[in-house]
């Protein structure tokens, strides 16, 4: 069923948002991890909202470019699903981890089956699965997001990739391990190397509202062509909801009841099933790797919308 389309006045509301959120903005602190990402300026902010159709509103930064990272995590996934469809679900749990997302604790004892395709591991697994379907993974992802946002101008940021490299020990103890219980297909370099490409695409809120439609659109392509089933499209939404803010997917889902995914560089894309998709920025990132500034924005636009999947 479609949520009734009550006319809402997105420009306005984002600007409240903008102005509620204001004396949070800097609170928090870049992720340091990786070296790239350090000196962003935490006193940046911005906040997109797509419709069905594509038509875009924004406030603040939120046509500057920034490192989407952990957010691609979404869309490999759909590709990936898209292309192989259910098989994934034999290599890559569905549940929420508990754990920070770069650990390596749980892997040993659920004989390398990775919790979520959000965490690391999962998301190398994801990688390593689209790397085996297409042959080029982060060139396929590059070429999706480049169609679905409208933006052929999107790319990766070399520095950060190589930022993640020289700092990607954790990662590649990740792979290494999977590999050990026959969960990686393909060789490790080569995997690490199209995932950190992945992590350092640059995307603007713009960008990722447009690209993120399909979830919002059970499944439907910009161009009206079917990427996913109407049940895919669900289980996408359904892991965001749980698993998509890192070991904060409770805390989430209680202030913003939205499916949610964020990445460590202060990214958070949010999806009203039927409606609209939401993007905010803002590099100050809480302890568990979510912006502060993000989360209480995404909080305050279900709050004065009323719009959430509960
Ligand atoms: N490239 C980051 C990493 O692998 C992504 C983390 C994130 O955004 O969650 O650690």
């Amino acid at each position: 069923m479609e949520q009734q389309a009550v006319a809402l006045d997105y420009q306005a509301v984002l600007e409240q948002v903008a102005a509620d959120v204001a004396p949070l903005i800097g609170s928090g602190r870049p992720a340091a991890y990786i070296p790239a990402l350090a000196g962003v300026d935490p006193g940046r902010f911005g906040m997109a909202v797509a419709d069905l159709h594509g038509t875009v509103h924004g406030v603040g930064d939120w046509r500057r470019p920034f490192s989407a990272q952990s957010i691609t995590k979404v869309f490999t996934l759909a590709l990936v699903l898209a292309a192989g469809g259910d098989a994934l679900w034999r290599r890559v749990g569905r549940e929420p981890s508990g754990n920070p997302f770069n650990s390596l604790v749980q892997l040993e004892y659920e004989n390398g089956i990775p919790r979520n395709p959000f965490i690391n591991a999962g998301a190398l697994v994801v990688t390593d699965a689209l790397q085996t379907l297409t042959g080029d993974a982060s060139s396929e992802l590059l070429e999706f997001l480049r169609e679905e946002s409208g933006n052929p101008e999107l790319g990766f940021d070399a520095e950060v990739a190589a930022s993640e490299a020289a700092h990607g020990d954790r990662n590649a103890a990740l792979a290494h391990f999977m590999a050990s219980y026959g969960n990686i297909a393909g060789p490790v370099p080569a995997l690490l190397d199209h995932y950190f490409w992945q992590c350092s695409i640059e995307m603007s809120c713009a960008d990722l509202t447009l690209a993120a439609r399909f979830l919002a659109r059970h499944g439907l392509r910009a161009d009206g062509s079917r990427l996913l089933s109407r049940s895919e499209a669900k289980q996408i939404n359904a892991v965001m909801l749980t698993c998509g803010t890192y070991d904060a997917a409770g805390e989430f889902a209680h202030r913003v009841g939205l499916p949610g995914k964020s990445g460590v560089g202060g990214g958070i894309v949010a999806v009203v099933p039927g409606r609209c998709t939401l993007c905010v920025w803002s590099p100050g990132l809480d302890e568990r790797g979510n912006s502060v500034a993000g989360v209480a924005a995404l909080d305050r636009f279900t709050t004065l919308t009323g719009l959430s999947v509960f």
